[in-house]
């Protein structure tokens, strides 16, 4: 299978990884040679990484590198049997490239993207083949995480969502299907939940700490909703309430005052050193 990734940022790296590991060839496109770079660099690493924890062989390793190749062109993407786009969670820039990719890749291409949060529907009509047009959700980290969130589009076909599912399986990834509507399943769910934990922070009904430690010793959750909104990043979890807030109209939706206030302080979690936590 030939395989074009378009973006080599954090879940683009992961994804080129993650399909080169599991024997497709595939092509990393991104705008510059320094983003190509950068993004090869975190794939060698993170393969070297498996190397050590004895997950996979250093020949495996070099032959998983030996699938991939890179380039800065979307022509490159041509003969691939599906591209993936992983670039900015931007509609311009999507449409730019769905509209590009459309017009050179072969006619059965199928193309999908690894949107968080952007209409499937909406970025199929930047193309003549909206039926060839599905989401491919991946999560971060992408070669550890199992889920692939598949998004059926408006037009998505039964041929489209099948290969993507068999496609997902062979990748050793759990796809489940998921019809387009704001946020998915995966952000629909974690989400409110985020911004009710961040209700509960400024309403002062506990602290910080305890807010992280009731949903960890009493969920079972690997972290607290505070904390993991640092991960996501505090501009992300606000875009994406008010995609859900716009895209429902209903205000349970509503994004959380604090969190708003937080991300125009430029706190926006990890990336940034502050959010809930300090990480300077
Ligand atoms: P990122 O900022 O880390 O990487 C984006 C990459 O796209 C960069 O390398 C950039 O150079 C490249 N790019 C930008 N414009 C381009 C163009 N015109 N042509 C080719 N390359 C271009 O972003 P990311 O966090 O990897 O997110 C990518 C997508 O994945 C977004 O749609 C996001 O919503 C989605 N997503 C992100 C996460 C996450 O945890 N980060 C999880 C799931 C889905």
């Amino acid at each position: 299978m030939k395989v074009a990734v378009v973006g080599g940022g954090t879940m683009g790296n992961g994804i080129v990884h993650t399909f080169a590991q599991f024997g497709n060839e595939v092509t990393l496109i991104d705008v510059s040679e320094d983003a190509l770079q950068r993004g090869v660099g975190f794939i060698e690493k993170n393969l070297g990484r498996m190397v050590k924890k004895e997950k996979i062989s250093q020949q495996e390793m070099d032959d998983t590198l030996g699938r991939i190749s890179t380039a800065t062109e979307l022509s490159s993407a041509a003969d691939a049997d599906l591209v993936v786009e992983a670039v900015f969670e931007n509609f311009d820039v999507k449409k730019q490239i769905f509209s590009e990719l459309d017009s050179v890749c072969k006619e059965d291409t199928i193309l999908a993207s690894n949107t968080s949060s952007i209409s499937i529907t909406k970025i199929a009509a930047c193309t003549n083949r909206p039926e060839k047009v599905i989401g491919m959700h991946f999560m971060n980290p992408v070669p550890i995480m199992k889920l692939v969130e598949v998004i059926k589009g408006q037009a998505t076909d039964d041929a489209t969502l099948n290969t993507v599912l068999e496609m997902s399986k062979a990748l050793n990834k759990v796809p489940v299907t998921v019809e387009d509507y704001p946020g998915f399943i995966s952000n629909r769910v974690l989400l409110p939940m985020i911004n009710e934990a961040v209700y509960c922070l400024m309403e002062g009904i506990a602290t910080r700490d305890d807010i992280d430690t009731v949903m960890k010793l009493g969920m079972a959750h690997p972290m607290g909703p505070l904390q993991l909104a640092d991960f996501i990043g505090l501009d992300i979890c606000l875009d994406i309430m008010e995609v859900l807030y716009d895209g429902f109209g209903d205000s349970k939706y509503r994004p959380c005052p604090l969190l708003r206030r937080m991300v125009d302080a430029g706190h926006l979690g990890r990336k940034s050193g502050k959010g809930f936590y300090d990480y300077s």
